[in-house]
């Protein structure tokens, strides 16, 4: 466990205020049938010696958890599709509109959803 940050907050745990740290774990989960290792992001609370996720950090740990599996088997991260649209100074839905698809599809990518290997290889 890596400490990145302290913060005297309302801690989620124990509901009281105190310094909050924020710290980053490396985990191994399965997924789609693959041992996956990302590092997760977590608040822990000393009093109850327990972490948890904020909202925010169960949206990014589950992005850094399908980035790595990603990695893994040879698709596009979601950062890599950024540095596509970032390449050509294109928005999401500009990107879409280009490559003929729903509008949502490029934030969905970059965000939670892993594209097919169709979509992969057309990016
Ligand atoms: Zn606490």
């Amino acid at each position: 466990m890596e400490i990145i940050k302290k913060a005297k907050k309302e801690c989620l745990l124990c509901m009281e205020e105190h310094e909050v740290e924020t710290a980053k774990i490396q985990e191994v989960e399965l997924f789609r049938n693959r041992e996956v290792t990302y590092t997760a992001t977590y608040e822990y609370c000393s009093n109850t010696d327990e972490l948890i996720e904020t909202e925010e950090m169960f949206k990014s740990n589950d992005l850094a958890l399908k980035d790595s599996y990603r990695a893994e088997v040879g698709l596009l991260t979601s950062n890599e599709i950024k540095a596509i649209r970032e390449k050509y100074r294109v928005s999401q839905k500009g990107l879409t509109r280009v490559l003929g698809w729903d509008e949502a599809t490029i934030s969905c990518y970059e965000t939670f959803q892993i594209q097919d290997r169709i979509h992969d290889n057309l990016l």
